[in-house]
């Protein structure tokens, strides 16, 4: 049995089953909730390592349920939801999850969502926080001295594209909303913040990535925003 324990937060049986069957045969351990307010005592009771929390909940917005957690705990949250609360999921990504699901989706989607939150966990865990240089595949930043290698080579960076991979870097794994980043970056989130993160996420990319138009680190969420992938 894998030590990793999940909360399944969904209302909708099928869903439900669907996800406690896959990760059954998985050897995930779980406990389920079907509300809101479930959600937030079965986080503090059984202490999960990751939770898979449904939007659309009876009882309390599932937006909520990531504020009322988010204070006290950094639990990994990945977000289900469906196709038409594209609104919903970015407020979730601003409220403090990690990640995303949008239904309908596959078995193999679910899995690939856990192994990642389980290898940024791993990661988190190695580190034991705040490290003063980060390695990913090629890429090293060396965060004392302001600088970025890329295969043993000084990237040169403009001070917004190096403050830009800083903040990826240091949110590794984790999808970054626009309205995060360009109020990290900037201070501020307006229509034109968002147009300049495009051409300088375009520049920095053809920095760091070997093809720019099938990027290997930073991956691009259409309407929501980036993540930075951990390269094994
Ligand atoms: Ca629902």
């Amino acid at each position: 049995m894998s030590k990793f324990q999940i909360l399944v937060v969904e209302d909708d049986a099928p869903v439900r089953n669907l996800i406690t069957t896959t990760l059954k045969a998985h050897t995930y351990r779980f406990a389920t909730a079907i509300n809101g307010n479930d959600a937030v005592m079965e986080t503090a009771s059984y202490n999960p390592d990751v939770i898979l929390l449904d939007l659309g909940l009876p009882d309390i917005d599932g937006v909520e349920v990531i504020r009322r957690i988010r204070s006290w705990s950094n639990v990994p949250i990945i977000v289900i939801s469906a196709r038409s609360e594209d609104n919903d999921k970015i407020d979730a990504l601003d409220a403090g999850a990690d990640d995303y699901l949008t239904k309908p989706f596959s078995v193999e989607e679910l899995l690939a969502r856990l192994r990642v939150t389980q290898r940024r966990l791993a990661q988190m865990q190695s580190a034991g926080g705040n490290q003063p240089v980060f390695v990913n595949g090629q890429l090293r930043i060396d965060y004392a001295s302001g600088c970025a290698y890329l295969n043993g080579e000084e990237m040169h960076l403009t001070p917004i594209e190096y403050k830009l991979l800083c903040l990826l870097s240091q949110n590794a794994g984790k999808v970054l909303t626009h309205k995060f980043i360009t109020q990290s970056v900037w201070g501020s989130s307006w229509e034109n913040d968002i147009g300049s993160l495009r051409v300088f996420m375009a520049t920095l990319r053809k920095k760091l990535e070997k093809v720019p138009g099938s990027p290997q680190y930073i991956q691009t969420h259409i309407g929501i925003g980036y993540r930075m992938l951990r390269i094994e």
